[in-house]
């Protein structure tokens, strides 16, 4: 298996995982649910191999609830479940399918009068709540932090419910590179800070899509009038929020910052900006049946 398409400081942790995934079963895909596509890379593919693959889209707190069941039906329901990983324990939900995704080794196992665990590992883009959805998994007593890429020190797997085994740590895969709309979307919502810096082109972009998609959201929330300017609508916030430097000035960078983390935390209402209709190819969803 090859990994040269991935970023060089990426490769080491690709490997690594590519190491673990051998060990395990299947993939515990997490997604934002909000962008499940910019979570998704075809790169993906060679890297999970022909690892049956379940689908987590979390945060769905978040999300809109009709588009998170819209985007459980196109990955698949047998293999896709949504969750609030901080929220609730949805730990049936999870090695329910699990054990679907592994039943042929475990029925395999079985004919030969074994007892077979089936093994899970976490994996997703940064930030879409894999050590979140592992101490769900896992139970209070375990707890996890860091984001380390590559577990291959002192893993662990640990026991879920009787039922699954899974690796204690998650796998951390790299986003696609050759997309612009997708790094912006993970920027949005929180995933990739270094890429784009600027936030006020990142809340201009926000903008656009608001007024294009879900007309109404910032005048509900800013009392703004929505303007096809999106600078005038960063500038209608500053104004409302009294955001101003000295001197009169807008400030815009603050208008900017307060705007993205209104919708990182689910002020503006739950929204989904990346629909399930326009999205499923089998480019973008390479183990899509
Ligand atoms: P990781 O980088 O994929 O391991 O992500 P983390 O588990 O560290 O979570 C990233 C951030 O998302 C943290 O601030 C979590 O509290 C938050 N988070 C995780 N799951 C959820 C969820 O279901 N809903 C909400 N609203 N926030 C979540």
């Amino acid at each position: 298996m090859s990994v040269q398409w991935f970023p060089g400081h990426m490769m080491k942790a690709v490997r690594m995982m590519e190491e673990n995934i051998r060990l395990a079963d299947c993939v515990l895909c997490v997604l934002d649910a909000r962008i499940p596509r910019s979570c998704l890379n075809p790169d993906f593919d060679a890297v999970f191999g022909s690892k049956p693959i379940v689908y987590l889209l979390n945060k769905a707190d978040l999300a809109d609830p009709a588009e998170t069941e819209q985007w459980r039906r196109a990955l698949g329901i047998e293999r896709t479940t949504a969750l609030s990983a901080t929220a609730n324990r949805a730990v049936k939900d999870v090695t329910r399918l699990v054990e679907t995704a592994c039943r042929a080794k475990m029925e395999a196992k079985r004919a030969k009068g074994i007892t077979y665990v089936p093994r899970a590992m976490v994996t997703g883009v940064p930030n879409t709540g894999k050590s979140t959805v592992i101490n769900m998994l896992c139970g209070k007593g375990k707890t996890i932090t860091g984001d380390r890429p590559g577990v291959t020190k002192g893993k662990q797997w640990v026991r879920v419910d009787g039922v699954v085994d899974l690796l204690d740590t998650p796998g951390t895969l790299p986003k696609r590179i050759d997309d612009e709309t997708a790094g912006v979307h993970l920027a949005i919502v929180g995933s990739v800070r270094d890429e784009v810096t600027d936030t006020a082109d990142l809340a201009v972009r926000l903008i656009r899509e608001l007024t294009s998609d879900f007309p109404g959201t910032l005048s509900a929330r800013y009392g703004i009038e929505e303007s096809e300017d999106a600078f005038e609508s960063l500038r209608g916030i500053a104004r409302s929020r009294g955001f101003l430097l000295r001197g009169g000035e807008f400030d815009w960078e603050r208008a900017a910052a307060a705007l993205l983390d209104d919708f990182r935390k689910g002020r503006l209402g739950r929204i989904t900006l990346e629909k399930a209709q326009c999205s499923i190819t089998k480019e973008t969803f390479p183990n899509t049946p």
